[in-house]
């Protein structure tokens, strides 16, 4: 019998040179002359349907886009998730009991058996090379009687047990048959791509390599120098060679330059956006600190952390250029933002103009107005309105009309503050308190509201801490400044992880800090689907507890149903010492600030996020009491330990980030849609960081050396950073 060694066709009918000019090598005639010609590439090939390829009907076109892969170029960005290295032939005699291994064989006879199980067939097939025979076994595929008969040449993987050598995957060597290449899903080094219930790993292998040859027609984005310093190899060769290595490394080196591509375009397509919005409008450069905000600093009752004043640092040279400022304050909170923030308004009220601060909800504008109120409390500062949907009338056009005459400096409030009747006579400096729960028309709105032509400078807050390299992604638009350092004196809040044997012990515990006049949140467990369940499952729990374990004390429930009116109330109660424990949904996850509650406890805790029970647990531990935080749980769910076991022993919420985006994803981990983090084809982080920090130096030296990303030499690489990034023209900052 012939062996099919060569049985599969190489990956690209040109096996090397291209991978040489990408190295940077020096070519000689020779090498050149080898090159084959292969024409210009035409990319407008990869834009065709799936349904254009052998063995795509409408229902597995549909399956295909479940995946994301409507065209064919999608289909080459596939990339596979694993490889079976299958490249050695082994022959029968050498099988051992319990190795895989791949045959080429030839059926000598093959029958389906009987058996006594009704839902079990076995086919059987001796079959033999030329060092000997064995039986090669499959289970419930009846039909193969008609694929496999006498004298038919197969190569099989699979297994060799007692009763025989048990089939997984198979081909039918048949000699000439271009359609089908012998070995594809058996031998050499097998693609395993992501698939679903309904498109199986072979039919995506089978179509894979039907497309490959439109590899070549892929477009190049990246500039050779480019590649060449990074050593990365041409686009074509990359998007044949993830799916079809010759060599297990190929594979790896192919699909790292395509992360790097999908990450450079995005950095690319996020300096490009900032660079617009840098061009469109010139904000005030702000004079330099003066008497009011140092001042303000020496009368502030502690002294500013490391990372505030680094912080404080960056902000100064933000304001002091008209290149406007967007800047992400980024801590947890309780980290001093809110410090750092009134420094700024301070700095735009010193130099004549005008600080706004806007919050997205009632409670933490209210909050954060407090906060002013007492921090600016000092002779000579001075004083802010504050503006929010519930706002009196005449209260309402008192500040409406003080911000236009500009004898109002500060204000503070929610979107009220963007109502187009709101003129700023002069606003230098916005403040936007977590972000991303502002639509980006809310952003741009605010942003509107400078003076003529003048953009604000812009700081942005936000209380979800992520690693640096996550950040870069999501925020890459941004300047960021991070702080890690909690200010002094705040106390680490002891966490528990209890199950229901705990509970009564628990309840104990939490009357014993009551009965010390200390107060408690009880937090309700999350449920997903509907926020109007997990409103009413508060609302009983409240009852249960009022009635039951806390019946001596005040309980009072918050969730995110009640109307705005009836939220204050409640909150208003919880602060001023009235209600003992709130019993609330994740509503409360954003920043409030009540020294005196000193126990947590939360319901189905390992239905949470890392980051969300980081968060929660921070509304806890905020005054001068020991605080504790009790986690009740079910811990059979392996993620749901490792996270329960981070959040007990780590209180770090970087680390703790790490921690989840480690676990869930960078996807997850954001709310990619949310945050305007794309979903990536290829890259994956924290794994491809060492990517993407080359990827943001490359970036950052284009920016340098051209001056802008939008010139000429530059067209194609902006072309495919806005074909695959969206048009960032049409998405303003801080997604
Ligand atoms: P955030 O806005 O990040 O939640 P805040 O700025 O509101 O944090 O600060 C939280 C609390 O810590 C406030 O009561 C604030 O007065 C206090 N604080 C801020 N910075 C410091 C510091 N450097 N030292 C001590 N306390 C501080
Ligand atoms: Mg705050």
């Amino acid at each position: 019998m012939e062996p099919v060694a060569a049985a599969r066709p190489p990956v690209v009918d040109a096996p090397e040179p291209p991978r040489a000019f990408a190295g940077g090598e020096e070519q000689d005639r020779q090498r050149l002359s080898e090159v084959p010609l292969r024409g210009w590439p035409r990319p407008s090939r990869l834009a065709a349907g799936i349904a254009t390829l052998r063995g795509a009907g409408p229902r597995l076109a549909e399956a295909a886009s479940e995946l994301g892969i409507g065209s064919l170029g999608d289909l080459l960005w596939h990339v596979p998730h694993g490889y079976r290295d299958r490249t050695e032939l082994s022959e029968i005699a050498d099988l051992r009991l319990g190795q895989e291994a791949t045959l080429l064989a030839e059926v000598r006879s093959a029958r389906v058996r009987p058996t006594r199980r009704r839902r079990l067939t076995i086919f059987e097939a001796n079959v033999a090379d030329s060092s000997g025979p064995t039986k090669a076994v499959w289970f419930n595929q009846p039909w193969l009687a008609e694929q496999l008969e006498q004298g038919t040449r197969v190569l099989l993987h699979g297994k060799l047990d007692k009763a025989g050598f048990k089939v997984d995957a198979h081909e039918v060597v048949r000699d000439g048959d271009e359609d089908a290449p012998t070995g594809l899903h058996t031998t050499g080094i097998v693609p395993v791509h992501p698939a679903s219930a309904r498109l199986r790993p072979q039919k995506i292998r089978d179509w894979e390599w039907q497309v490959q040859v439109l590899a070549r027609d892929a477009i190049e984005p990246l500039p050779a120098s480019l590649r060449v310093r990074n050593g990365l190899v041409a686009a074509g060769d990359a998007l044949a060679a993830v799916h079809f290595p010759g060599e297990l490394h190929q594979a790896e080196t192919a699909r790292e330059r395509l992360a790097f591509e999908e990450l450079f375009l995005h950095q690319a397509a996020l300096a490009s956006r900032r660079g617009r919005h840098d061009a469109a409008r010139r904000a005030r450069a702000l004079d330099p600190p003066g008497d009011l905000t140092r001042g303000w600093v020496a009368s502030l009752p502690f002294e500013l952390t490391v990372d505030q004043r680094r912080a404080v640092e960056e902000i100064d040279a933000d304001l002091a250029t008209e290149r406007p400022m967007q800047r992400l304050l980024m801590g947890e909170v309780g980290s001093g933002k809110t410090v750092c923030a009134v420094y700024a308004m301070l700095r735009a009220v010193e130099s004549g103009h005008q600080a706004a601060l806007m919050a997205p909800t009632e409670t933490l504008a209210e909050q954060h107005f407090q906060t002013l109120e007492r921090l600016l409390a000092g002779a000579g500062l001075p004083s802010a309105a504050l503006l929010t949907g519930s706002s009196s009338t005449a209260r309402r056009r008192d500040a409406v009309g003080h911000l236009a005459n500009g004898q109002l400096e500060l204000v503070v409030g929610t979107h009220a503050l963007i109502e187009e009747d709101v003129e700023f006579a002069r606003l230098a400096l916005a403040v936007v308190d977590e972000q991303h729960r502002f639509g980006v028309r809310q952003r741009a709105a605010l942003d509107a509201k400078g003076p003529g032509e003048a953009a604000p400078h812009a700081l942005h807050m936000t209380a979800t801490p992520i690693p640096r390299t996550l950040s870069l992604t999501a925020y890459g638009d941004l300047d960021v400044t991070a702080l890690h350092e909690l200010p002094a004196g705040r106390k680490p809040v002891k966490t528990w992880v209890v199950g229901e044997e705990k509970r009564a012990g628990a309840y104990e515990f939490i009357r014993e800090r009551l009965r010390e006049g200390r107060q408690a949140f009880v937090v309700c467990p999350l449920v997903s689907e509907s926020d109007k369940l997990q409103a009413r499952a508060a609302t009983k729990e409240g009852q249960r507890l009022a009635k039951g374990e806390f019946r001596d004390f005040d309980v009072g429930v918050l969730h995110g149903q009640m109307r705005a009116a009836d939220k204050q109330r409640a909150m208003a109660r919880f602060v001023s010492g009235e209600t003992d424990v709130l019993v609330a949904t994740s509503v409360i996850e954003v920043g409030i600030d009540i020294p005196n509650a000193s126990v947590m406890v939360i319901e189905e805790a390992d239905r949470y996020g890392l980051s969300q029970l980081h968060q929660l647990r921070g509304r806890v531990g905020r005054g001068e009491h020991e605080s504790h935080c009790i986690l009740f749980a079910d811990t059979e769910a392996e993620a749901a330990t490792i996270r329960l076991e981070a959040i007990s022993s780590e209180r770090d919420g970087f680390k703790l980030a790490e921690v989840d985006l480690s676990l869930r994803g960078e996807g997850e981990i954001l709310g990619t849609r949310q945050h305007g983090l794309p979903r990536f084809r290829v890259a994956t982080l924290p794994e491809d960081s060492g990517a993407l920090l080359r990827a943001r130096e490359e970036v950052l030296g284009l920016v340098r050396r051209h001056g802008s990303l939008d010139v000429p030499e530059l067209g194609p690489l902006m072309d495919a950073a806005r074909l695959r990034f969206g048009d960032e023209r049409a998405e303003p900052i801080a997604a």
